[in-house]
């Protein structure tokens, strides 16, 4: 097969776990005998300081000429002056909703070997295997809205839902679900909130077409506390924007660390195979607390990959490899520090990506 991959990098650590992420590609290209050709664009901080705008005119027509998008992350103190005209989040705001990209999908599945990883008991953990489903180009983040300004007095913003946002995200939610176990949890804040009203009555609705699921409506303060207690009872949960950003970043502690979560943000746009144009990225921000000093975690760069092989390319085969070449590193007992643990030998991001390439190459002859 013949791809064109789009990779933006970003800033922070986006850079190094990218790096990562494109080896694996093209230990992939190469054992399963594929052209994947890379087209580097600008997005966010960086893009800003080169060119005045965090998402450049040619940056979004090569996402949308492409079969799929590869993104480190965006972000950093060095633009968080909140009066600036553009910020890097702009750019990715900007990106999802001109690729149409209104779903997030975030599995999250515990990898056995980084029970120790986390900080909740392994009897609580035993069994994490969910998938969180994140509206992404609606509600709160993109609703009417009133900066403070010079006077810092008063400031808003909405969260805005029509019918179709909603239901287009919910019966993603469900067709997944279908595919799996069958179980499906919508979160919502309806005791509160008139969007959220709408949200549950749009999926009840739309849920009504899908008599085998079991469905169960959960409000959002619940559902974070539910999340820690018992998060091997949910299979697949579709949220709206902003609840789903918070769930999935608690969520990402059942799996150990943010560095092990990949993330898919998919829309109806089709690409040159007929399947869905997406982006892959880790769930993880630029983090600049560790930006520069190669201890950031990959694999989440590099599950996304999986994701994107999965999804965009159609490869299932290759994909599934990458995932057993992650497994088999860990089952080593080889770890970046954000999930080292005792007994484990603690290694740099670019030796951990050459791990997981090496793995993946061999992996026909263990
Ligand atoms: P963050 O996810 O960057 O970092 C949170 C914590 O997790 C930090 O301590 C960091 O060191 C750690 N961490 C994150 N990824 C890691 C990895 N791969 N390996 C090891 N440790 C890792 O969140 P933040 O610090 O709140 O945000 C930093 C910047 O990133 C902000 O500018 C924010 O807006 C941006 N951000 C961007 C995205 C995106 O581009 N999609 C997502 C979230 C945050």
């Amino acid at each position: 097969m013949d791809a064109n991959i789009v990779v933006l990098a970003g800033d922070g650590i986006g850079p190094e776990v990218t790096a990562e992420a494109q080896k694996i590609l093209d230990v992939v290209a190469e054992k399963f005998a594929h052209r994947f050709h890379f087209d580097p664009q600008l997005m966010g901080g960086r893009a800003i300081d080169e060119v005045g705008n965090s998402l450049p005119d040619e940056t979004v027509a090569a996402c949308n000429a492409a079969d799929a998008i590869l993104l480190g992350a965006v972000g950093g103190p060095k633009w968080d002056n909140p009066n600036a005209a553009d910020r890097p989040e702009r750019g990715l705001l900007a990106i999802r909703k001109a690729l149409h990209l209104f779903a997030n999908v975030r599995p999250v599945k515990l990898h056995p070997q980084l029970i120790g990883a986390s900080t909740l008991k392994p009897e609580v953990l035993e069994g994490v295997d969910l998938v969180v489903i994140r509206e992404l180009t609606g509600g709160i983040y993109f609703g009417p809205r009133k900066e403070a300004g010079e006077e810092a007095a008063e400031a808003f913003d909405t969260m805005l839902y029509t019918r179709p946002e909603i239901e287009r995200v919910v019966r993603l939610a469900a067709e997944t679900a279908m595919g799996r176990s069958k179980r499906l949890a919508s979160v919502d804040k309806a005791n509160v909130l008139a969007s959220s009203r709408l949200w549950r009555r749009v999926a009840t609705e739309t849920l009504g077409d899908y008599p085998d699921l079991e469905v169960e409506h959960v409000l959002v303060d619940a559902m974070s506390m539910h999340l820690i207690r018992r998060p091997a009872t949910f299979d697949v949960i579709v949220a709206p924007n902003l609840f789903g950003d918070i769930l999935t970043d608690e969520a990402s502690m059942l799996a150990g660390s943010m560095g092990m979560l990949p993330s898919a943000s998919l829309g109806d746009l089709m690409n040159q195979q007929q399947l869905p144009l997406g982006l892959y990225e880790p769930i993880h921000g630029s983090a600049p607390d560790i930006a520069g000093q190669g201890v950031a975690n990959p694999l989440a760069a590099i599950l996304s990959t999986a994701m994107l092989l999965r999804y965009s390319l159609g490869l299932e085969t290759e994909a599934a490899a990458v995932e057993s070449a992650v497994d088999a590193v860990l089952e080593e007992g080889v770890r970046t520090p954000d999930i080292k643990d005792t007994g484990t030998e603690v290694v740099p991001t670019q030796v951990m990506g050459d791990l997981v390439a090496e793995k993946l190459q061999t992996a026909d002859a263990d």
